[in-house]
């Protein structure tokens, strides 16, 4: 994408040193941060010791539906277009994006359409090449370097920004982050279950963001956890999380356009791929994509016959079998994988 011109930015841009490619910390985000862990986990002494059961309860589907606009919303529709989503859909993931509290959905997308563009090298947002804790953490609390500005300048957002859904996030993002991701989580436990402030704030708020904007921020840096290293027999389970190591975070920066493609190490089974298959199958989801075996197999044997990019030869035959696949193909998934 955008490889002449980025090609230009580096050369036209050499010559300015290590100032084009320096970043400074977002001190209000660095003490927010700060904030969301400590406060977070005191959240989690009030929880056991204080919060009634429906603040509990509500908390935790909060953190699920946070959960699940940052993976099955930013990730997999908007930022790889795996799929594409009714009106309604749309706005219902743009909700659950908002409770994840991680920014606009366009600059998520944005900075994720940059980080896979560059990965692991020093123009990745999220340091891909660096350790868990960069990429994890201080990636995401520091302000774009001008050489990052440069590229994402770049960076193809032109879907996006034919989204009225996102625009209108994207226009109005303060103004709904505070209704659905600070009022709606305290002021409901408050209010209309009756619990006391303090769980309501620690728990329905700080404990809920603790949660949400670490899994988040795993989308960008998950695959120094759950990827292959030496030593580790590979397999697509991630039940022994830390210890059980999976293929499929590299199989999804090399082939991203895959709805079955998990965030945390697994494929197809995980919880966002059978949501995405639940929608599809009420007709809100539709042209889900994915990479059947038999694509990859002749993909590969096209890459060696022609001499050309086993990813372009995979991605030929993927838009060949997609032709070829019947609409609700993910309704009978075993018969053509
Ligand atoms: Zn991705």
């Amino acid at each position: 994408m955008h490889k002449q011109s980025q090609k230009d930015v580096g050369q036209d841009t050499s010559s300015l040193g290590s100032e084009f490619k320096k970043r400074d910390a977002i001190w209000p985000l660095v003490l927010f941060y700060i904030h969301v862990n400590i406060l977070g986990l005191y959240g989690i002494y009030v929880l056991v010791v204080s919060a009634a059961w429906s603040t509990i309860l509500f908390t935790a589907l909060l953190t699920l539906l946070g959960t699940m606009g940052s993976t099955v919303g930013v990730h997999r529709l908007w930022a790889h277009g795996t799929f594409t989503a009714s009106k309604p859909l749309r706005v219902f993931l743009m909700l659950c994006q908002t409770t994840a509290g991680q920014g606009s959905i366009y600059s998520v997308v944005q900075a994720h359409r940059l980080h896979h563009e560059k990965f692991q090298q020093d123009e990745d947002p999220y340091y891909s090449k660096h350790s868990f804790l960069y990429a994890q953490v201080r990636g995401g609390l520091l302000k774009y370097s001008p050489q990052q500005e440069e590229l994402l300048k770049d960076v193809d957002m032109s879907d996006l920004e034919s989204d009225s859904i996102v625009m209108f996030q994207k226009r109005f993002y303060v103004l709904l982050y505070i209704f659905f991701n600070i009022l709606l989580s305290v002021n409901t436990p408050f209010q209309y279950f009756g619990d006391t402030l303090s769980a309501s704030m620690f728990v329905g708020f700080w404990l809920r963001s603790l949660i949400v904007i670490n899994v988040g921020n795993l989308v960008n840096s998950a695959h120094f956890v759950w990827s292959i290293h030496k030593g580790f027999k590979p397999t697509d389970s991630n039940s022994i999380f830390l210890i059980t190591k999976s293929y499929w975070p590299q199989f999804h920066y090399l082939l991203p356009r895959d709805y079955q493609s998990g965030e945390f190490g697994d494929y197809a089974s995980g919880l966002g791929a059978s949501v995405i298959r639940v929608f599809a199958a009420l007709d809100w989801a539709k042209d889900l994509r994915t990479v059947g075996s038999v694509a990859v197999r002749q993909g590969l044997s096209r890459a060696v016959e022609t001499g050309r990019p086993i990813v372009e030869c995979i991605e030929e035959q993927v838009r060949l079998e997609e032709n070829a696949l019947p609409a609700n193909h993910f309704l009978n998934r075993e018969k053509f994988m």
